[in-house]
């Protein structure tokens, strides 16, 4: 059957409901220019979403050199054919007149076009003197959570190695460090347990801080073909903002923004209070539940709700579902990583699996989920603050094991501190001991906390700052060299989504003018800078991707990520494979720990895990004490209120966040028609009864000001909780006459002009969540709406006379659920 639907009016499709157990059926989404149909496409070229951690797999569609349209993958795993809004849409951008075709280079106020070896003679110049003048440490580099897999391996080596500095890290310190350090800090290594799978068979489902209707548009797809098929599964909510997933879900608990470890040890306290924990599990896998026990003994429901401001009768109505269930899937997101207890509430989340035995079984896993595409691959090369393979940095047999793969001196490798994470980067640079910072596909000058300070920082003199980029962002405007980057569809790669399947994405036309891929980049840098090996061969000996995946191989070899098994050939075709994948799995790993903790033994846990409270790293005698044969941490943590409350001045909570139709800084959606018309100005949510105690109304124009900053927007009123403010943090000036920030004195339009420097002690994700914030009235609206979308978390309270979103009909795609023949999925067929 095949249906032609408004994806923007209507961003999750028609419903394919199944039954618990069963496989999701297959519905394959396409989506190509007006006036092209499936016949006059030349060619179909597989690859898999960038723009979302989700990795829905798909087929670009080539005609004449120029990319045409996308449609899903049906033989996937992830995707069974499906694909979200910006799927179906985004791959417009790569085609914008304004894309970066030749280097850029500083001449005074301005950019000037140059050649390559003018701009990379350049950059290689500047690092030998400053290698040669200040050290390794005064080079750092900032990467993304959007490059491959291949790239970022080749700049792990390149700067850890080749450089020797330890400063490096990606944008995903803002988006999944949290992620990574609630798994090391439960199960001693980063490593997804559960499986997108797990949806297929759970009885209960528990998202917090995830909205994943919005974040995760296809997952949720999932979910809501369980919802509607038979035996449904209970769904339980945790978000201060009446999402989708709000909407759908049997118990919805609000907190108040920085409560979320009250609300979880509440949570904890019932399950145990009501000996719902399983114990044989917990003896066999776990340390630490005594502990626990003591820690949420006072925490009830009562309690906590005088600190979270959510219903006791709620909260144990929740754990009376979490306690309950059989087969518990429980995802986490934004809404616990971007607050000043990030890792101790993510923690409790393992925790609650933990106590439950929860793991290691179809249906029963926690998601610890990512939120780019490749931020994954970030954190298992070593280019996010670990080592690569999830090697330990305070093992000296792990950096040794990595010199062996690298053919280096351990020296040669720094490690004598954790990896600098990117707030600190950006702060060395502030102080001055960082010269060069190397920021590659992201936009720190909108993305980063307290913005003033930011652009700052990036507008030094001192710092000679390369940006590698596809457009001039706010960003590329404030360097010294602008490098153009081939983007998804122009070069060869493999990606790993937040369940860690693995998919390659190939090259489907060439990049515009002279942009090039960044792994061409950094080799052609590797080069000029001559790194060496031990043997005075060249450190680097890779020349294309798939030489460099192959280079990967051997160092995850052994490792939790282990890719041994995974070549590009088997993943062309089918579908994605799942890590670990080697000899022994060859045809990947569906879920972790389904016979134990593997990974966190002392001598092979990629962490010994950090103190919540203060992030200092625990030493190995700690841990070898603690936990001597490897078992599972359980790990309590204290309820400390957030940093910044709301107070005369300030008496609103400002938390800033993501609408379905953006990602991140609007790079590239904001360069798509579909999507951009959508949601095409920032605006301000507010709850109903806070608007009316200020006499504000709908569409009216508004400051919104912390003690850093103000940002200006329309209201939006929604069913928010009460005394909180909503602002998208995507947009910011590129599309202005501004160019890179607010215009004079004036309040700016991007939400991280408000937010603080501030970070989780353990993660150092930093804050968007609890900012202290207040409101003021600029000009009515004159009952013209807010620009925000009617489909999403901003749905409108009073939704009367606010035109509904649409796409109108260059935002139709078909969705076929006829099965192709012969498709079936490895999990399908491993199905009972
Ligand atoms: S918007 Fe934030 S959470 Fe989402 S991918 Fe980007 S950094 Fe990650």
């Amino acid at each position: 059957m095949e249906a032609s639907v408004d994806r923007i009016a209507d961003p999750w499709g028609g419903r394919t409901p199944y039954a618990r157990g069963a496989a999701w059926p297959v519905r394959t989404d396409t989506h190509l220019a007006p006036g092209t149909t499936t016949d006059e496409v030349d060619r179909w070229v597989q690859t898999a979403s960038l723009l979302h951690s989700n990795g829905d797999a798909m087929d670009i569609a080539v005609r004449d050199g120029r990319i045409v349209g996308v449609r899903g993958r049906a033989a996937d795993r992830v995707n069974r054919g499906r694909l979200g809004p910006k799927d179906l849409f985004g791959w417009q951008a790569n085609a914008s007149p304004d894309r970066l075709t030749s280097p850029l280079l500083r001449d005074g106020r301005r950019l000037v076009p140059c050649d390559w070896d003018t701009a990379m003679g350049r950059i290689a110049a500047r690092s030998k003197e400053l290698l040669d003048k200040r050290g390794p440490g005064s080079i750092g580099f900032y990467t993304s959570g959007q490059l491959f897999l291949e790239e970022y391996y080749t700049l792990a080596v390149l700067a850890r190695a080749g450089i020797g500095t330890n400063h490096l890290d990606g944008n995903t310190r803002l988006c999944t460090a949290t992620a990574g350090e609630a798994l090391k800090e439960s199960f001693g290594c980063d490593g997804q347990p559960g499986s997108f799978t797990d949806v297929d068979h759970a009885d209960t489902l528990a998202l917090f801080g995830h909205n994943m209707a919005e974040t995760q548009p296809v997952l949720w797809m999932r979910v809501l073909d369980r919802l509607d098929g038979a035996d449904p599964p209970r769904l339980i909510c945790v978000d201060p903002r009446p999402t989708r997933v709000a909407r759908r879900a049997d118990v919805h608990l609000a907190p108040r923004p920085g409560t979320n470890v009250a609300l979880l040890n509440a949570l904890l306290h019932e399950i145990i209070r009501t000996d719902r924990v399983d114990g044989e599990f917990i003896g066999a896998h776990t340390v630490g539940f005594e502990e626990l026990r003591r820690r949420v003994a006072s925490c009830t429901p009562e309690w906590a709700s005088a600190i979270c401001d959510v219903p006791a009768a709620a909260i144990s109505e929740a754990a009376g579902l979490l306690g309950s269930a059989e087969r518990l899937l429980s995802t986490v997101l934004q809404g616990v990583y971007q607050s000043h207890q990030a890792t101790a509430a993510a923690v409790q989340v393992n925790n609650l699996h933990l106590i439950r035995g929860m793991l290691g079984r179809p249906g029963a896993g926690v998601l610890q989920m990512n939120g780019q595409p490749t931020a994954q691959n970030t954190r298992e090369c070593g280019a996010d603050g670990d080592l690569p393979g999830f090697r330990n940095w305070q093992n000296d047999r792990h950096v040794a094991d990595l010199a062996r793969v690298w053919n280096v001196e351990p020296s040669a490798i720094p490690h004598y501190a954790p990896p600098t994470h990117a707030m600190q980067i950006f702060r060395y640079a502030e102080q001055g001991s960082l010269r060069m910072l190397w920021i590659s596909g992201t936009n720190p000058a909108v993305s980063l906390p307290e913005l003033g300070r930011i652009r700052s920082v990036l507008a030094q003199d001192r710092l000679f700052t390369v940006v590698q980029d596809l457009f001039l962002t706010e960003t590329a405007q404030l360097a010294d060299v602008v490098l153009p980057a081939a983007t998804w569809g122009e070069k060869t790669g493999t990606f790993t989504n937040a369940d860690r399947t693995v998919h390659l994405s190939e090259k489907a036309v060439d990049p515009p003018g002279d942009a090039r891929p960044d792994l061409a980049i950094f080799l052609d840098y590797a080069r000029r800078m001559d790194f060496r090996d031990k043997d005075g061969g060249p450190l680097i000996t890779w020349d294309g991707p798939q030489e460099a995946f192959e280079a990967w191989k051997r160092c995850s070899a052994g490792r939790p990520c282990d890719y041994t098994g995974i070549t590009y050939d088997k993943l062309r075709g089918g579908s994605g494979i799942q890590w670990p994948c080697d000899e022994t799995r060859p045809e990947g790993t569906e879920r972790l720990y389904t016979d134990g903790i593997s990974w966190a033994h002392p001598d092979v846990c990629e962490s010994y895990g950090k103190d919540l409270v203060t992030g200092a790293s625990v030493e190995v005698v700690e841990y070898r004490s603690l936990n001597p044969d490897g078992k599972a941490v359980i790990k309590a943590a204290e309820y400390r209120p957030a940093h910044e409350e709301p107070s005369q001045e300030y008496p609103l909570q400002l938390t800033t966040g993501r609408t379905l139709y953006h990602f991140h800084t609007r790079t590239k959606t904001g360069r798509v028609p579909q999507l951009n018309a959508a949601a095409p100005e920032v605006w301000v949510e507010l709850s109903a009864a806070d608007a009316s105690a200020r006499g504000l109304a709908e569409g009216d124009l508004v400051d919104v000001t912390t003690p850093r900053g103000s940002l200006r927007g329309t209201l939006r009123i929604t069913g928010i909780r009460e005394g909180l403010l909503f602002v998208p943090f995507h947009y910011g000036y590129w599309d202005t006459a501004e160019g890179y920030g607010p215009s004079g004195e004036g309040p700016g339009r991007a939400a991280n002009e408000t937010t603080v420097t501030d970070w989780d002690p353990a993660s150092k994700q930093p804050l968007f969540k609890t900012a202290a914030a207040r409101l003021t009235l600029v000009r009515r609206g004159d009952g013209v709406p807010a620009p925000a979308p009617t489909t999403t978390a901003s749905a409108p309270a009073r939704p009367d006379g606010i035109r509904p979103t649409e796409g109108g009909p260059d935002a139709r795609a078909t969705q076929s659920t006829d099965v192709p023949r012969g498709d079936s999925t490895p999990d399908e067929a491993a199905r009972p």
